[in-house]
């Protein structure tokens, strides 16, 4: 069935354009279906924003959060990003979906300040068309500025294989960015193959391990040990590194041997409504997560 196709779709690569049409199992129908729902999902607000926290493992503290989009379809119910951003992506939607993201979380960081919690960075998504075009930079900048947000709270995440595939333009996007006070994170990271002399080159921030090395970091010396080695790297060049997908307190362990300063997964919290966030802010985690 066509949820289910769509939803298994996002573990089989973001970025291929391709991927949509030819991964899934859906007919040409319904996915013109999809995409002339996907037009109308702005404007009858059907979209929505989950947080997942982002922990520091020394002190046991939140430190940010990331925003992940869900779409509520009116037949269909929920559906995770892997259910439409490809499509979002091919068909150019994206960059209109990617300005709601921001605005959306610009409003919500308004939100929590008028509530008086501490101010924390929210990291949005960028996917790769939306990274590529050539006033990215400058859309921000207007976004913020309309909203009167601080560019210090938001953070960039840019996938490992899209900073790849815009080789020209992206050290000037990042270094504007950069110079704008935006944070910036490399997402997904370990996965896109990419020279590490980039690292050197590139403004960033974190680097945020790909969940596949993580998954199965307890059982497999490999994986620890490409953790091992990326976070070596990652505090050599004063990066931070985050752990993603930590889901047991093995896996915890494990990523904290291999020295990762902060981790994200479903150990900690599922990504939740808005109005969850507060608590995990001024909530404490012990060594174990519990
Ligand atoms: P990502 O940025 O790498 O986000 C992490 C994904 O892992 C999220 O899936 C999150 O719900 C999931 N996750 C977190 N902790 C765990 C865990 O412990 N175990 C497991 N198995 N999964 C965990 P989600 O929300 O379905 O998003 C998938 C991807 O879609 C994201 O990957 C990101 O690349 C993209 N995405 C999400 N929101 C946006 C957005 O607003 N704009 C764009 N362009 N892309 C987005
Ligand atoms: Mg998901
Ligand atoms: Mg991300
Ligand atoms: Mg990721």
């Amino acid at each position: 069935n066509a949820d289910s196709a769509m939803y298994h779709a996002k573990d089989a690569g973001r970025d291929n354009h391709q991927f949509f049409a030819a991964q899934m199992n859906v007919t040409a129908q319904q996915r013109l279906e999809l995409e002339n729902d996907l037009h109308h999902a702005l404007q009858r607000a059907e979209l929505f924003l989950h947080y997942q926290p982002r922990i520091d493992l020394a002190r046991g503290r939140m430190v940010g959060v990331e925003a992940l989009l869900r779409w509520l379809h009116p037949r269909r119910g929920v559906i995770h990003p892997g259910g439409f951003i490809a499509l979002a992506e091919e068909t150019g939607l994206i960059v209109r979906l990617g300005e709601w993201v921001l605005r959306e979380v610009c409003r919500q960081i308004l939100e929590w300040q008028r509530q008086g919690l501490p101010a924390f960075p929210v990291a949005v998504n960028l996917s790769p068309r939306q990274f590529g075009q050539r006033h990215i930079a400058e859309r921000i900048g207007e976004i913020l500025l309309e909203t009167g947000v601080s560019s210090s709270l938001i953070e960039l995440e840019i996938t490992e294989t899209s900073l790849m595939q815009h080789t020209e333009q992206t050290l000037g996007t990042l270094s504007r960015l950069h110079k704008m006070g935006l944070r910036l994170a490399i997402d997904d990271f370990g996965i896109g193959y990419s020279s590490l002399s980039y690292l050197k080159r590139f403004p960033v921030d974190q680097l945020k391990i790909d969940q596949s090395f993580v998954r199965d970091i307890g059982v497999d010396p490999t994986n620890a040990a490409i953790v091992a080695a990326i976070a070596t790297l990652a505090h050599n060049l004063k990066l931070a590194v985050v752990a993603e997908g930590v889901e047991t307190h093995e896996q915890l362990d494990a990523v904290r041997t291999a020295g990762c300063g902060q981790a994200q997964g479903f150990l900690f919290s599922r990504p939740v409504g808005a109005e969850h966030v507060p608590a995990l802010a001024l909530r404490r985690w012990s060594a174990d997560a519990r």
